[in-house]
């Protein structure tokens, strides 16, 4: 990171064309001067700040931006080899479904996010969502996306209480949200709230909800994992808006969310990716320089074997993130996230487990890899739980077969 070019290689103006390698090059440079350690928001700030955000959307469809999955991987590889887990959440929760899910309520929803705001004239003020967008892009504030409820399990998402009226011309929501990542450090939070009553896909909507508003308390979440992720609880107390704090279509807000976690789930996986190879050359690297009666650790055959199983489990989880990018960044089924989720929630887990064993009493070291396997424990639960995500997989499993068979 430290040996960049002065010129930016395949770097092209403002228009988000960018060469694979010029992307990284400009991933490399923007986080090169964020200390080690630093809050989220700064490496989100640093993000912004150097035009990667702008330049992670390719294009967009009726349900908002569009996330180019290369990028998203190397941005979340990048992210990672800061050894930060809850900065890593922070950022993809934004890049991956936050961000896209604001950038489909701006007036138009679909469309190039990429640079849209700078040659943004004075003709007409941007709507508050728009404008929250812009500043979300640029890196100057964050964003939190609030779907799971107090009044329901996380895995029954149509079950969730928090509601949305209209009052008196305006907005009114009420309710509560918990485990919420950036919830403390975010100035915009983009609540999923129901309409009406009712479990149907129409019944919800997503409306924006400034973090300073009045009626908005938010509490920490008592952990100590993840730290930087800055999770927290979230109150409304009938919290009022103006009407143009709504997010896209009434109505809409389950749609857009469906196709977003697509992309989470995509980014789940990339990251999965990035964090189990770090943990195994790191555990490699341990065992060939630990030495039992003489012989390295690594010369073990058991040891050997294991790791190898390892090693194969995190290549095909690469692989079928490859293969399925395109389909779940543009959301165009189910399938492709809930196979992606699945296979992270099969892999990580069981794959960070063995790398801790590896590592012996080091493992249980500050920051090490048993507090790395604790917080990549939320790879298998946050944004939809593994067995959830297998019921999926089980129940489309005849148009799996059938694509099987092609
Ligand atoms: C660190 C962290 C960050 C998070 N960030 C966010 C965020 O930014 N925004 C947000 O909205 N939410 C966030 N969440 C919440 C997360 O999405 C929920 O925790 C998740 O959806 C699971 O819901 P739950 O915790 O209520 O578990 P439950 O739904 O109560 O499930 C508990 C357990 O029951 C089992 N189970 C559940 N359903 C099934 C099933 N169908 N079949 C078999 N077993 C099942 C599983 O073992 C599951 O772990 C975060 C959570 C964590 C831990």
């Amino acid at each position: 990171m430290s040996d960049l070019a002065p010129a930016d290689p395949g770097l092209a103006p403002a228009d988000g064309e960018v060469s694979p390698d010029g992307w990284r090059h400009l991933l490399a440079r923007a986080l090169a001067g964020v200390p080690a350690g630093a809050p989220a928001p700064a490496v989100w700030r640093a993000l912004g700040e150097a035009g990667v955000l702008r330049r992670l959307y390719r294009d967009g469809n009726a349900l908002g931006p569009v996330v180019d999955p290369a990028r998203l991987g190397d941005l979340l590889r990048t992210v990672d080899a800061r050894g930060d887990n809850g900065a890593t959440l922070s950022v993809l929760v934004q890049a991956a479904s936050a961000l896209p899910i604001l950038g489909s309520g701006r007036s138009g929803g679909a469309g190039r996010s990429g640079g849209s705001g700078r040659s943004r004239t004075a003709a007409a003020a941007p709507s508050p969502v728009a404008a929250a967008h812009e500043r979300v892009l640029a890196g100057s504030a964050q964003v939190a996306l609030a779907a799971t409820d107090e009044a329901a399990a996380g895995s029954d998402l149509s079950g969730l209480g928090t509601e949305v009226r209209f009052e008196d011309g305006g907005l009114v929501v009420h309710g509560g949200k918990r485990w919420v990542t950036n919830a403390r450090s975010a100035e915009f939070l983009l609540v999923l709230a129901r309409r009406r009553p009712g479990r149907h896909f129409t019944d919800f909507s997503w409306v924006l909800v400034p973090a300073a508003t009045p009626g908005v308390t938010v509490r920490p979440a008592a952990t100590d994992l993840l730290a930087n992720a800055a999770t927290g609880h979230i109150g409304f107390d009938s919290v009022r808006l103006p009407a143009d704090h709504l997010v896209g279509a009434n109505g809409r807000g389950m749609a857009v969310f469906a196709r977003h976690m697509s992309t989470e789930r995509l980014a789940g996986a990339q990251w999965a990716v990035a964090l189990t190879g770090r943990v195994l050359a790191d555990t490699r690297e341990r065992l060939r320089g630990r030495t039992v009666d003489g012989e390295p650790l690594w010369h073990n055959p058991v040891v050997r074997r294991d790791f190898a199983e390892c090693l194969v489990r995190v290549a095909q989880l690469r692989a079928l993130s490859e293969d399925l990018a395109g389909t779940a960044a543009k959301g165009q089924n189910l399938s492709a996230g809930a196979l992606l989720k699945s296979a992270v929630g099969l892999t990580a887990d069981a794959v960070l487990a063995r790398c801790a064993q590896l590592q012996g009493a080091d493992g249980f070291a500050a920051g090490g890899a048993q507090t790395v396997r604790a917080e990549a424990a939320v790879l298998g639960i946050g944004g939809g739980v593994t067995e959830l995500m297998l019921d999926s997989v089980a129940d489309m499993s005849e148009q799996l077969l059938a694509e099987l068979r092609t």
